[in-house]
Order: structure tokens, then C-alpha cells, then sequence
């Protein structure tokens, strides 16, 4: 059996920012590997482009440029905040302002967002909306574990059941 669409697929793979010598993001492992239903357009298609036709015992090494993963950073998603909106209880929380926090904010909408906080002035906090992996190419190494059929069930809800997938 090979990666096809509608194959339930476990891989283990280590993800790295940039290329093979780059800082790790991100690990599964055979324990606890990743396990998705296959071309149901959840993941980035580049991923799903790599692994299809792979078979069980396949390694991976594949990199996906950052435009195709997160996107550019956009300079217009770093603003300037007031820093009077962070005070809380009559008090500005230092705390929560260190610079590298990745503080949970609501837009205008009501939308959650998470900012990283890159500066901080007496009066002005500069944070940064960007995904952290934007601007970042992705660097995939790892080795295909399991490929299954998925169940009617499974085909319908357009996401895995069972071990490393959705329990109901
Ligand atoms: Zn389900």
C-alpha cells in the first residue's frame, strides 16, 4: 500500500526551521507520531505533495519555502499598542510584558490573536501578530509508519478516529 488519498497516514518526522542544520520546531515520534487522513486539504500541500506514493518504512527529507508554509512576515502586522491597555487591577503587569511573551489579545472583532511583545517604552508596547513561523522555510526529516484504509466513518468526518486522531 502506498500514501494516496483517503489512506489514514502515521510518519514521525522532526521539522526544522530553515534546513537540516536548523533549530528544531517541532518533533513526532514513533511513540507518538503524527496521523492524519491523507488529501483532504487539512495540511500545507506541499507536506501532502512529499509523502504521496510514499510507502511504510519511506524516510522524508523535503523542504517547503516559507511562502508556501506561513507566509511572509508583514511589516503591517507589528504595531504599537498603548501601553495603558495592559494595565490591569490599576497596575501595568511588567510581568506579561517581557520582551519574547507571547501574550492572547482580541482584535476589534473579537478575534483571538497571540502577539509576541518586541519592545516595550514608558508609554508604548510594540508586538508583533506575525505566525511565528512566517517568513521561515520548513525543513521535514522522517520516516512513513503506518498506512491504512480510513472507514466510512472516518471519510465522512474528513479526520482520523482512534489512536493519534479525533475520539468522540
Ligand atoms: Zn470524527
Amino acid at each position: 500500500m502506498i500514501i494516496t488519498k483517503n489512506k489514514v497516514v502515521s510518519v514521525s518526522y522532526v521539522l526544522r526551521e530553515g534546513d537540516f542544520g536548523g533549530e528544531v520546531v517541532e518533533q513526532t515520534t514513533s511513540q507518538e507520531p503524527f496521523v492524519f487522513l491523507f488529501g483532504v486539504g487539512s495540511l500545507l500541500p506541499d507536506f501532502e505533495n512529499n509523502l504521496l506514493g510514499l510507502k511504510v518504512g519511506d524516510m522524508f527529507k523535503f523542504s517547503i519555502a516559507s511562502q508556501n508554509a506561513y507566509g511572509p512576515m508583514e511589516s503591517d502586522a507589528i504595531v504599537e499598542l498603548p501601553i495603558d491597555i495592559f494595565v490591569i487591577d490599576g497596575a501595568i503587569d511588567y510581568d506579561l510584558l517581557q520582551i519574547g511573551n507571547v501574550v492572547p489579545m482580541r482584535n476589534d472583532q473579537g478575534h483571538l490573536l497571540h502577539g509576541t511583545v518586541v519592545n516595550v517604552t514608558d508609554d508604548v508596547v510594540t508586538m508583533d501578530f506575525n505566525h511565528p513561523m512566517a517568513g521561515k522555510d520548513l525543513y521535514f526529516m522522517g520516516t512513513v509508519l503506518d498506512i491504512r484504509e480510513a472507514t466510512p466513518t472516518e471519510l465522512e468526518h474528513g479526520h482520523v478516529h482512534g489512536p493519534g486522531g479525533h475520539h468522540h
